[in-house]
C-alpha cells in the first residue's frame, strides 16, 4: 500500500505521515529532506542555488547528510524551495523517491508532488493544509524551541514566499492531486488530525 501525503510547509503533513507510517507499519520517507540536503550541499560547495547547473552539481550528496539537524533550519528550507524549482534537480531525485514508493509492501511518503508525480497511483492520497497564519505560528514555536530568534512576521513572510515559489513553479508545482482527500488541520489538534488521516486512509483502502 502506498500512501501519499502532500501539502505546504508546516501544514502538519510530516507529523501525519510519520503517524500513518507507524499505524500501518510502513516505511516512511520525508522527501523534503532530499531537497534540503541539496540546498545544504549547494551552500557547502559555495554554489548558487538559483543556477540550475550549480544545484544539479549538489545533488550528489552523502546519505549521512540526511541526518544533519541543520537541514531543519528555516534558511535551508527556503533554499530548498529555490533548488527544487529546477527541473533537472527534480529529475535527479526522482528515481530514488519512486523506488522508495514502489518497494515491496508499500510506503508512506510526504512532500509536494507525491500524489501527482512520484506515486500518481498511490492507494491513498492526502493533501494537508492550514492557513498561513496558523502554519507560521506553529513553525515559529518550533524554531524558538530550537533556539531561533526569528520573529513571527519573518516566519510568516518566509512561509508565504515559499508557498508562492512552490505553487507557481512550472515543474511539479504544489497542487492537490485530483483524487486527493483534503485535510485542513487549522483548528485540529495533532491527535485529531492523525485520527482523521487514519480514517481517510481506511476509507480509501476499503473502496
Ligand atoms: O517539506 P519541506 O518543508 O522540508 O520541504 C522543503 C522544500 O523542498 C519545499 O519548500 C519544496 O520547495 C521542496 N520540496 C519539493 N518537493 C517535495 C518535497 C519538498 O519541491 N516532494
Amino acid at each position: 500500500m502506498i500512501i501519499a501525503v502532500d501539502g505546504p510547509a508546516a501544514s502538519g503533513k510530516g507529523t501525519i505521515a510519520r503517524a500513518l507510517a507507524q499505524h500501518f507499519a510502513l516505511p516512511y520517507l520525508d522527501t523534503g529532506l532530499l531537497y534540503r540536503a541539496v540546498a545544504a550541499n549547494v551552500t557547502r560547495l559555495e554554489l548558487d542555488p538559483a543556477i540550475e547547473a550549480d544545484a544539479v552539481a549538489a545533488c550528489d550528496f552523502d546519505d549521512s547528510l540526511l541526518e544533519d539537524p541543520l537541514l531543519r533550519s528555516d534558511e535551508i528550507g527556503s533554499r530548498a524551495s529555490v533548488v527544487s524549482a529546477h527541473p533537472l534537480v527534480r529529475a535527479a531525485l526522482f528515481h530514488r523517491q519512486k523506488r522508495f514508493a514502489y518497494q515491496e509492501g508499500g510506503a508512506v511518503l510526504d512532500g509536494r508532488d507525491i500524489g501527482t508525480v512520484i506515486a500518481p497511483d498511490a492507494n491513498a492520497k492526502l493533501f494537508v493544509r492550514a492557513t498561513p497564519n496558523i502554519r507560521a505560528k506553529r513553525r515559529h514555536a518550533e524554531l524558538r524551541e530550537r533556539g531561533s530568534t526569528l520573529s513571527l512576521d519573518r516566519v510568516l513572510a518566509d512561509i508565504r514566499a515559499r508557498d508562492l515559489r512552490d505553487s507557481t513553479r512550472s515543474t511539479a508545482p504544489l497542487v492537490p492531486a485530483h483524487d486527493a482527500a483534503l485535510l485542513d488541520t487549522s483548528f485540529l489538534s495533532i491527535e485529531a488530525s492523525v485520527q482523521r488521516a487514519i480514517a481517510i486512509v481506511d476509507a480509501r483502502i476499503a473502496r
